[in-house]
């Protein structure tokens, strides 16, 4: 749960630009750090412990003001986010889990598939906690780059973590900014939210499943969730609807809306009732239309991206059997790809001589450079995209 931007993977980094004075400043403000720590409740010899011959990772403060150098339609974000792997994966992990998600659904109220929605798009399930250490990203931010105090807290956080037990410091990695984890909470979420659900004393949200699980789903409940109601509503829009009345945060009963004409998607009229709803139209007024229930703001407080909310929101209702459409297309003739479609188109870059790394389904900043490259050879609009068509001709032979 980043509670900054994500650019896209692997962007620019601003590294090596004077490493030696980068070191000299850094070792300054480690040992102003140092001497606050007591303050921040963190003791002397858990700030050494942790701190001993660390250098900064300056790599971290250029994804601090990265922009993202090509930009991602919602329906290749949710493509990506919620495939048939990670769907199938889901609902293994429910299986595996049961007797887990069922406890934490009788105590916090909130519905597993929900939870195991976040733990999917966060980490692949457990699979990809982020790689980088957690202290050391943490005092580089700390010391370097425009959102310093925030980062502070965030890193004497981290060490209040270690030195209370919970977490095992070799494991601690994860984002770029900091957040960690089976369902990657940013250290103070940690430290408000975090519970020790399988009962060793320690709230280890990288170690236990069930304690990242039960944590997430108390994040939830703190957040409002209504136990058993859906998250939102597919709608139609009448003729000539204004997209100005739409927004998440510009609630109005589901009665107003039925008297301003919306149904549902089917066509078949929306419930009455005093529930309120905000209306998303993630694609505009010519892509699905949905109206959002107090579910999808606590998903949405998960980590403020109304894209960010739609793909666990979906993808909870597809690990309960629901459809992998929705009613209304996405307005493109150009569809998005599902991760194993992305893998695809890797693997055919690198046959056609691109250097692009790993293969890894993630359409990241080199991935979309060498597909932007192909895209000017074939007299294309280079705009770096996968999409349905690019695979089709990265298919043809030659
Ligand atoms: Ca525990």
């Amino acid at each position: 749960m980043n509670t900054l931007l994500r650019p896209l993977a692997a962007a620019c980094a601003l590294a090596a630009a004077a490493p030696a004075l980068a070191d000299a400043d850094f070792a300054r403000c480690l040992s102003e750090l140092r001497a606050q720590a007591p303050a921040k409740g963190v003791a002397t010899a858990t700030f050494d412990q942790h701190t001993q011959a660390l250098a900064p990772d300056m790599a971290v403060v250029g994804f601090l003001d990265a922009q993202p150098e090509f930009t991602t339609a919602i329906w290749d974000y949710l493509a990506g986010l919620v495939d048939e792997e990670r769907v199938a994966d889901g609902q293994a992990m429910m299986r595996e889990w049961a007797d887990t998600l069922a406890a934490i659904e009788a105590r916090y109220a909130v519905d597993a598939a929900a939870v195991v929605a976040v733990w999917g798009v966060e980490s692949n399930y457990g699979r990809n906690f982020g790689r980088r250490p957690l202290v050391q990203s943490l005092a580089t931010l700390s010391c370097f780059g425009r959102r310093q105090p925030f980062f502070r807290g965030e890193f004497f956080t981290t060490l209040q973590i270690l030195q209370d037990g919970h977490v095992d410091p070799a494991q601690l990695t994860g984002s770029w900014a900091g957040a960690f984890g089976h369902t990657q909470f940013m250290p103070s979420t940690f430290m408000r939210l975090a519970v020790d659900f399988d009962g060793d004393g320690r709230r280890d949200l990288v170690g236990s499943v069930p304690d990242a699980l039960a944590s997430t789903a108390n994040f939830l409940a703190r957040a409002g969730w209504q136990h058993g109601r859906a998250w939102g509503i597919e709608v139609r829009l009448p003729a000539g609807f204004e997209a100005a009345q739409a927004g998440r945060r510009n609630k109005r009963s589901l009665t107003q809306w039925q008297a301003a004409g919306l149904s549902r998607a089917d066509g078949s009229p929306l419930p009455a009732g005093n529930d309120t709803a905000g209306l998303i139209l993630p694609a505009g007024v010519d892509g699905p239309a949905f109206l959002t229930l107090r579910n999808f703001d606590a998903l949405f407080s998960y980590n403020a991206a109304e894209s960010y909310a739609l793909a666990i929101a979906h993808l909870s209702d597809r690990l309960r059997g629901g459809a992998a459409n929705f009613h209304t297309a996405w307005p493109t003739d150009d569809p998005g790809l599902s991760r194993a479609e992305r893998r695809e188109v890797q693997r055919l870059l690198i046959a056609r001589g691109y250097e692009i790394g790993e293969v890894d389904g993630l359409l990241g900043t080199n991935t979309r450079r060498a597909i932007a490259d192909l895209q000017r050879q074939l007299g294309l609009e280079p705009d770096g995209r996968a999409g349905r068509r690019l695979l089709e001709l990265l298919r043809r032979p030659g």
